[in-house]
Parts: structure tokens; sequence; C-alpha cells
């Protein structure tokens, strides 16, 4: 309760909360903000993170939520998203709801370390967002496929093998381009589709990270909730689903467990525009009320417990949260895009992202090489070869040429070729 009203008001009582949480003797570190002794000083620890300045500790676990809301798709939050990072340098997206991309691209992270995407469900709030990692990635500087875990289905076609290979033909004329363009490999996607009916199973194992997943319940079969290892620590990531023992079974004593928490029903009704019948269902049979959240994690107990899955801001936030405190007086994050939470055997600390509206993609160690277009059937007919205007690539000659003499192209000029195949055309 301190945790979350020193957050609420961090402002006001930064330098109350901080020793107020020590006196409780709480397990959880709060960045209640530095203090200044003189006027011309820096006040470390604030309740903000920036993102690429801190290297995690090899004990260290940094989750990143980079999409909280909902379908209906909002400026100011995205859909279900987060992003772990590991001390050992790994770092897993579980769920890329849509809108979820412009957080994580606001992270700076290089594209070549963002390929492992584990979905909970294929509801298109947990993976909407996929076209843009993938095609984003490609076209700045991503060298290598993507690799994407999902639960199968209750039949074939339901399973996640089936919606990538539907995505790849969704994305068919894009893939056949810049595949010609650019390079292959990124446009490639493996995947790894697993029982969604495993309990416990392991789904992922490299250098001391491991994935498992449990059975979830939510509008149909299918959908999963992950439980994370990393050096002794916990991290639980529910997905969508209704209150289910699976998760009261394996999600006990976690470290941080990130399960959805619905608004109100009345809330949808007067927020969301949804009919009343759909309103008490959506909310609390195929989904989990505040109260039935509060309930389960007063049952499992986790170090700090994160809601999320619904609209944060005044109208809806204190009723979901009036909600939880009923059955739930346990630390809490009510879960916002950008929000971070640092992991470490000692405690958990919970701060805000500041981000970048105009983010660029950040360069890694890797280079594509340039295109590889023999033997690949060409993808443009004589119909586009036609219609070239050549005076206006003569026009830019000059720019192409210093830009090749500055990077060392003059075996990659691709004009000579070009040039001819117009003239020839004009013919
Ligand atoms: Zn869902
Ligand atoms: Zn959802």
């Amino acid at each position: 309760m301190q945790q979350t009203l020193c957050r609420k008001f961090f402002t006001l009582t930064a330098l109350l909360c901080a020793p107020l949480i020590a006196a409780l003797g709480m397990s959880t570190v709060y960045a209640a903000g530095g203090k200044y002794t003189s006027p011309n000083q820096v006040a470390p620890d604030r309740y903000v993170y920036y993102p690429g300045t801190e290297k995690l500790d090899r004990k260290e676990i940094r989750v990143t939520a980079c999409g909280t809301g909902m379908p209906a798709a909002r400026h100011g939050q995205a859909a279900a998203c987060f992003l772990i990072e590991f001390g050992n340098g790994d770092k897993l997206i579980f769920d890329i709801g849509t809108g979820s991309m412009d957080n994580i691209a606001a992270y700076m992270i290089p594209y070549e370390y963002l390929t492992k995407i584990f979905l909970t469900h294929l509801h298109t709030d947990h993976m909407g967002d996929l076209d843009s990692l993938w095609a984003g990635g490609w076209t700045a500087g991503r060298p290598t496929s993507l690799k994407i875990w999902g639960p199968s289905g209750l039949h074939p076609e339901l399973g996640t093998r089936a919606m990538v290979d539907g995505f790849l033909k969704f994305v068919a004329w894009d893939k056949e381009t810049r595949s010609f363009q650019i390079t292959p490999k990124p446009g490639e996607v493996d995947v790894v589709e697993f029982d969604y009916k495993g309990i416990n199973q392991v789904v992922y194992d490299e250098d001391g990270v491991v994935v498992r997943s449990i059975p979830a319940i939510h509008t149909g079969d299918g959908p999963v909730s992950y439980i994370v290892e990393y050096e002794g620590m916990r991290v639980v990531i529910g997905g969508d689903t209704a209150p289910n023992k699976w998760f009261i079974e394996h999600a006990v004593d976690s470290d941080l467990v990130v399960h959805e928490a619905f608004m109100v029903p009345g809330d949808f009704v007067a927020w969301y525009n949804q009919p009343p019948q759909l309103a008490w269902r959506a909310c609390c049979a195929f989904h989990t009320s505040g109260q039935a959240f509060g309930k389960i994690m007063s049952e499992i107990k986790p170090r700090h417990g994160v809601a999320y899955h619904f609209l944060n801001e005044e109208a809806t936030r204190y009723n979901l949260y009036g909600a939880i405190r009923e059955t739930y007086d346990g630390p809490l994050s009510m879960a916002t895009d950008n929000m971070v939470w640092n992991i470490t055997p000692e405690g958990i600390r919970e701060r805000m992202a500041v981000i970048t509206e105009e983010a660029w993609s950040v360069p890694g160690p890797s280079r594509q090489g340039p295109p590889e277009q023999e033997g690949r059937r060409p993808v443009f007919s004589q119909f586009s070869n036609s219609g070239y205007w050549k005076p206006a690539y003569e026009a830019q000659d000059d720019a192409m040429d210093r830009h090749m003499k500055q990077f060392n192209l003059q075996d990659q000029d691709w004009r000579p070729q070009m040039y001819q195949m117009m003239d020839r055309m004009q013919q």
C-alpha cells in the first residue's frame, strides 16, 4: 500500500516514503528520489530509468512494460507486451500487441538483439505489432531471422505455426521485394510451437534462462502463461487468463507476477462503449476482475504483483485499484506503458522509463551484406522497367558519386547496369 502511495504521490512524498519503507522493513526498494544537500548538485536515484544507460548485473532482471492496454488502439497506451532483459545479455519479448513497437523502439536496443518472441495467445492485442518488428528490424539492420515461440490450438489451423504461415502469406509481396532488394535472411521466421496443455513444460533453456509454460483459460483453448527463471529469480507473465488452478499452483512464491486485471464492468459500459451484457462477461468470466486478481495474489504471495490490461487513467484506475484492495494488500504495481522493474535477489525496484518521441534505431555490431539477387526470380517486369525517367537519376549522380567514395562502394555501383537497361527500354 505504502509503495503504491509512494509512486502516486511521488512529488509530494519523495523524502517521506524511503524512510517509511525502511521503517516497515519492506523488501522492495523504491527510487523515491535523491536528496539535495546544496543547490548545485545532482539528485541521484530518481524514479526514472533512462533506456540504454544502465548495465544489468549478472544476477539482475529488467522487465519493461512495452504495452499494457486494450485491443482498441490509443495513442498513450499500447496493447500487451513485456520485454525481459537478463544479466547474461539475453532479451525476450513476451507478447507484441498492437502499438507496442512504438515503445520497444524507444528503448533504442539494436534490432539484432530483439529476435526472440514468446506469444501467450493469438489475439491481435498480443501479437498485432509483429509486422513492425519483422519489417522494421529488417530495414534497420537486423541480419538474422526472428524466432517465435507460441502454443498449439484446439485445431491445427488455430496454432502458432498456422498463424505465422498466414502472416507470411499476408506479407508475401513485402517479403519477396525486401528479400530481393535488401537481403532475405531477416525476413524468415522460425516457429517453435508447443502443446498448450503442457503443465510447467520447458519451452526455452539457454545460458541459464529457462522459460516454462502452463495452460491459461481465456476465450477458448490455446492460451498459456509463462514462468521465467534466471539466477534463482522467477518472473511470471500471465498473458490473458481467467483465474485457474495451474496459475495458483505454479506461480506461487515468484518474484514478479504479471497478471491481467480488468476494469470494473461499469467502466467498460461507461468508457469503452461495451453493452452491459458483454461487459460483465468480458471482465469477469473470460478475463480476471480486480477482486479475483487480488484473491489470486493473496494466495500465491509474490514478492511483487503487477496488474495490467486495463486503461490506466484517472477515470478508471482507482475503481480497479479499489476492487483489487478488497482482496489483496501486498506489494502492487498498476502497470502502464514504460513502467520498469529491476529484480535482484535483494529487492524489486519500480520506475518509469523516460523515452524520447523521436528515437532512432541504434546500430549493433553486425552489418547486413549486399543483396544476393543471383538465382532469385526478378521482382520487376518489362512493364515497370520501361517506366523509369532517366533525367532525375542523372540529377542525383554527383550525390551518388560522393556516397560511393565515402563508403568505398565502387564495386557495388548499380548505375551502369540500370542506365543501360533504361537506354535499351527507350529504343
Ligand atoms: Zn486475449
Ligand atoms: Zn488481451
